[in-house]
């Protein structure tokens, strides 16, 4: 069965079609610019690359080009529509209602609808682009995948904040954690690749460093802490994102310099983080090119980077009692050896040895020294696989 991952955003839509046959992925493309002007998609299939500017008002038209093109009679990857057995959708919060992925129906869209308030940004979005689908190809079973799902087995002691528990009852106000796909997808990975049963007083790190990052505590295979909370602002430094910051602090600001909620928080979401401290860039691969040119206010971006997570890796390893793997994930995480060699430096009271040669490797591997306590790993996430495999699980019931 051929499996579409579709992930909505406010103005872009990227998919890929997998066949869950091999697990291979049979084509992959993205459409930008929604209902503005200049929106065009752009598709691979093997070689072939199919690429067309054209007005697409809203998700609908994209979903329909997108339809198209993964069609076309050159360039497509299926012939007709029926070869789309299902499709997976990619959603961002899912409260406290959905600890695993849902076959969509009416009850399952009201509740995504339920979460709005807590995703405002994202959720509009991922509903957008499920409607679209269901409009288009309304016969195929469709899937919900949360990014929030995975973290609802932390305990209280996790989730909750330190403010009077009202806001909880009333309005749901807790840590609910993302990344939930990636961080389940590798742990599981990173365990079958030990060979370790994960699920009994096992103890694992997962650090997934992308523009977005987020740190998991893994015990026993379920979440157990994770660095986000109620929305993907608070944790680690992250490409633009401050992560966790005092909330007094923002009070100040916004009183001396005359902004609003809203504005602060696009100051915290788009104009912080590495880009923020750096004042140059939000992207890694430029931050470290030139710190290593000696530019200070990169060097100090990298620097309160490595800092936050070793505090999140440090922090974990103590709530679970130790820590068995540190598995490190995402775009920074896969690529940036570097970055881990800082990372991990200092870590060795803790049993982590990292072997600086293996480090320097690509892809699925184990970097700590033969005699080191705790493994450390990479492990590339592959989060349209965890959706196409949910989806597959799901429709085949
Ligand atoms: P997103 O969170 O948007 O999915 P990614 O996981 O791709 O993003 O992470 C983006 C970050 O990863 C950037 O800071 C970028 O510098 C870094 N990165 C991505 N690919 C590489 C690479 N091949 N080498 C080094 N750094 C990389």
């Amino acid at each position: 069965m051929n499996i579409l991952i579709i992930n909505a955003g406010s103005s872009s839509l990227k998919y890929q079609l997998i066949d869950m046959q091999d697990e291979s992925v049979r084509a992959k493309g993205q459409v930008e610019r929604i209902g503005i002007e200049g929106s065009n998609l752009k598709q691979k299939v093997g070689g072939l690359e199919y690429q067309i500017i054209a007005p697409m008002k809203n998700h609908i038209e994209a979903i329909e080009h997108m339809l198209k093109a993964l069609t076309d009679s050159e360039k497509g990857a299926v012939k007709s529509m029926d070869e789309i057995g299902a499709v997976g959708h990619r959603v961002l919060h899912g409260g406290a209602d959905f600890t695993k992925s849902m076959i969509i129906d009416d009850k399952v869209m009201d509740a995504i609808r339920a979460c709005i308030p807590l995703g405002p940004l994202h959720n509009p979005a991922n509903i957008m682009g499920i409607e679209a689908c269901q409009k288009v190809m309304p016969n195929t079973p469709m899937v919900a995948v949360f990014d929030t799902a995975f973290h609802q087995t932390m305990p209280a002691e996790s989730y909750l904040y330190g403010i009077p528990m009202e806001y909880y009852e009333r309005l749901k106000i807790r840590r609910y954690g993302f990344h939930g796909t990636s961080h389940r997808y590798v742990s599981k990975r990173a365990a079958d690749f030990l060979g370790v049963d994960a699920q009994k007083g096992y103890r694992m790190i997962t650090c997934h460093l992308g523009n977005g990052s987020s740190i998991c505590a893994v015990k026993d295979g379920k979440c157990f802490d994770t660095s986000m909370g109620l929305t993907p602002l608070e944790g680690v430094l992250m490409g633009t994102r401050s992560g966790s910051v005092d909330p007094a602090a923002l009070q100040f600001i916004m009183n001396s310099d005359n902004i609003s909620v809203d504005e602060m928080l696009t100051i915290l979401n788009k104009k912080s983080g590495l880009l923020g401290i750096s004042g140059k860039s939000s992207d890694m691969r430029d931050i470290d090119r030139m710190a290593d040119e000696g530019d200070e206010r990169c060097i100090m971006a990298r620097n309160i980077l490595v800092h936050t997570i070793k505090k999140f890796v440090g922090a974990y390893a103590a709530e679970m009692g130790g820590v068995d793997a540190i598995v490190f994930t995402a775009g920074i995480g896969e690529n940036n050896n570097a970055l881990r060699e800082r990372i991990m430096d200092g870590f060795e009271y803790l049993g982590a040895k990292l072997d600086k040669e293996k480090n320097k490797g690509r892809g699925e591997m184990i970097i700590s020294t033969d005699d080191s306590k705790v493994k450390i790993l990479v492990i590339p996430t592959n989060e349209e696989l965890a959706i196409a495999r949910d989806t597959l699980a799901l429709v085949s019931k």
